[in-house]
């Protein structure tokens, strides 16, 4: 793997608007924009500004599209890295990687670095996830993170935020004060949260007149986001098989139906005695 691969950088271009529902956690990343925008304002009366933010929630609950609002909104780049990544790399290049990383951070800081999956490295040690090599390899690319962590000034202007769905299996060294020490969560979208997010994502989308979006917020409970957007593209796709010149409700009725199909699948291989 090249370094570009790994480490993607992306100019900022989502916003808030881009974010349906998720209001109190906006609440709180709306702080780390105004880090980013007026770092003077925090420091000037001797504030520590934090490094380290850990948003925690579901699978497909848009902490990756939160973290990239927080840099649109901001207007600073956007360094990306998935933490499942590293635990494939050789020997000892984790580390390298990870001080690379911040390397270019620092100097296009204010910025945001972006972790995804931080589980997959850091995990509380002595869990047995991974053996031998593999298992060195991830606690020197942790120690690595948290050499970097420890490292750069409070008030640098890069702002580490990190994704997981599992905030209890964290390695406790990584959020300790001054490193990982703030939680985000994100939960699944209410009715009401579901029927914003649709509102997203039908934009764009030519549908026939009075499709209810409350209605298939009624008709998805326990969907997340990714679900969502998922349904409002497969709709999309049936509407255009079937050559139709409008998205019909229909559509999103057989879209709904197969995403469910699709979850029940999934769950079944990850728990095959069900
Ligand atoms: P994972 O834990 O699987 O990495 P995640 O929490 O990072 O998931 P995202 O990758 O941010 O989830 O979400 C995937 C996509 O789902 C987003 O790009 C967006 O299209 C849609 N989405 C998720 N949540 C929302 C939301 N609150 N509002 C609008 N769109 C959303």
């Amino acid at each position: 793997r090249s370094t570009a691969t790994l480490i993607e950088k992306e100019s900022g271009t989502v916003t808030f608007a881009d974010v349906a529902g998720l209001d109190e956690a906006k609440v709180e990343v709306l702080e780390i924009v105004d880090f980013l925008k007026k770092p003077d304002s925090f420091t000037k009366l001797g504030a520590k500004i934090p490094k380290g933010v850990i948003l925690v929630g579901p699978p497909g609950t848009g902490k990756t599209l939160l973290a990239k609002a927080v840099a649109g909104e901001a207007q600073v780049p956007f360094f990306s890295i998935s933490g499942a990544a590293f635990v494939e790399m050789f020997v000892g290049v984790g580390a390298s990687r990870v001080r690379d990383l911040f390397q270019q951070a620092k100097e296009k800081a204010p910025c945001i670095i972006f972790i995804d999956e931080i589980d997959a490295i850091g995990q509380s040690r002595g869990r047995g996830a991974f053996s031998g090599g593999a298992n060195d390899e991830r606690e020197s690319t942790l120690n690595q993170l948290l050499t970097e962590m420890d490292g750069f000034g409070t008030n640098t202007g890069v702002i580490v935020l990190a994704a997981t769905n599992r905030a209890d299996m964290l390695d406790p060294a990584l959020v300790r004060p001054g490193r990982f020490d703030r939680h985000i969560y994100l939960e699944l979208p209410n009715m009401n949260e579901r029927a914003a997010i649709f509102k997203v994502h039908v934009q764009g989308l030519i549908m026939a007149e009075g499709i209810d979006l409350r209605a298939l917020a009624g008709q998805t409970p326990g969907f997340s986001g990714a679900d969502i957007a998922n349904i409002c593209n497969e709709a999309a796709l049936i509407a255009a098989r079937r050559k139709a010149a409008k998205i019909e409700k229909e559509d999103f009725m057989d879209a709904i139906d197969r995403i469910v199909a699709g979850l029940e699948k999934k769950s079944k291989i990850i728990s095959p005695e069900e």
